[in-house]
């Protein structure tokens, strides 16, 4: 394999540090061409040190978007939220391999993305665990044929409570995920589902699956992550640990494998459960759905209002099923219009951002 340059956006965040780790171990494969960190200058210097890329700074410093991919064979978009998105056109019109880690770049702008994406002939090789899982099923072809996708969900720390004890629960009770170690604001997301709402979306935008193509399922052992129905009735998964070295790993490395991870001791692990998801005491997971069916730029201004409603949440400023509540107030507010533009959307976003204040601080 051939020296592979990678563009990484988000090189602090809990993903943009195992990019990292996997570089580390394999120095013949890969370097970095260009880091980017949100705010983390610490953090940026200390690996501006160790990898000497030709760009490193920060979000607010860039010179030109463009400019971050041009001497780049992958762009690693592993910055959260709607900004991720920008960052993904970018690179796509760059015509680079897209690793994609940020979930909002699909549910946000999912037509915008593979209409271009096609547009440039870009690949686009999905990061997150569950659609990196799909994609093995698939035999790395993202226009494989399928009956279903089944997207597993550990349930996140909440599975089993009432809502009466939701009411209650905190930020640092959801910060507590019985099995996955990811960044803030996607253990939130996971508490309330609206993480499997927003992967949902992204499966179909990845896929091409209709929304009764695509089922979530709760596996609380998160070791099977992800399955694929076939036409014939056969059904393939993928199992780990739980790491997302692996899916970080193979966006980078595929078609080929190297090395990375712990095979999973089957007798070790024992029963795998698997159970219903339990939409109806978890209303962020319906609202995501019904925002990614609406399309448009609905899932904008829902994402627009759970950013904004998960950093209170967060802060402490509102309780937990506020969350719901402030998206569901934000998405009735305002209509959802057709999103032909990153203009379009990222006027969504902010107008779902101001709405969403408004609603948390009255
Ligand atoms: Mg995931």
């Amino acid at each position: 394999m051939k020296m592979k340059k990678i563009a990484l956006i988000g090189c602090t965040g809990s993903i943009g540090r195992q990019v990292a780790e996997v570089v580390r171990s394999h120095r013949e494969e890969f370097c970095f061409t260009t880091l980017v960190a949100g705010s983390d200058r610490a953090g940026l210097d200390a690996l501006q040190r160790e990898f000497s890329p030709k760009i490193a700074c920060l979000a607010a410093d860039i010179p030109s978007h463009s400019a971050l991919f041009s001497d780049a064979d992958v762009a690693f978009i592993a910055s959260g939220g709607f900004a991720g998105l920008r960052y993904t056109l970018a690179a796509i019109e760059e015509g680079k391999t897209v690793a994609l880690a940020n979930k909002e770049s699909l549910v946000c702008g999912g037509e915008l993305v593979t209409r271009a994406a096609k547009k440039k002939g870009v690949d686009i090789v999905p990061v997150d665990s569950e659609h990196s899982a799909l994609f093995q099923c698939l035999g790395m072809k993202r226009d494989a044929p399928f009956k279903k996708l089944i997207l597993t969900a550990s349930g996140g720390p909440f599975l089993h409570y009432n809502s009466q004890i939701l009411q209650n629960v905190t930020a640092a009770d959801a910060l507590r995920h019985p099995t996955w170690k990811m960044g803030a604001k996607i253990t939130i997301d996971s508490a309330t589902l609206l993480n499997k709402g927003y992967e949902v979306i992204e499966a179909k935008w990845l896929y091409g699956a209709e929304f009764s193509q695509i089922q979530a399922v709760v596996h609380p052992e998160s070791i099977v992550h992800s399955l694929v129905l076939f036409e014939d009735g056969a059904m393939l998964a993928q199992l780990g640990y739980p790491d997302m070295k692996l899916p970080i790993q193979l966006a980078l490395t595929y078609p080929s494998r190297l090395p990375c991870c712990e095979a999973v001791d089957l007798a070790e692990v024992g029963t795998l459960h698997f159970e219903r998801l339990p939409e109806e005491k978890f209303p962020c997971y319906g609202l995501a759905i019904a925002a990614g069916k609406e399309g448009g730029t609905a899932p904008t201004l829902l994402n627009g209002a759970a950013e904004i409603a998960v950093q209170a949440f967060l802060q402490g400023r509102i309780g937990f099923l506020k969350i719901a509540e402030t998206i569901e107030g934000v998405l009735s507010h305002i209509p959802s219009e057709r999103a032909d533009s990153y203009g379009t959307l990222s006027r969504a976003d902010a107008r779902a951002r101001e709405e969403a204040r408004r609603l948390i601080d009255g």
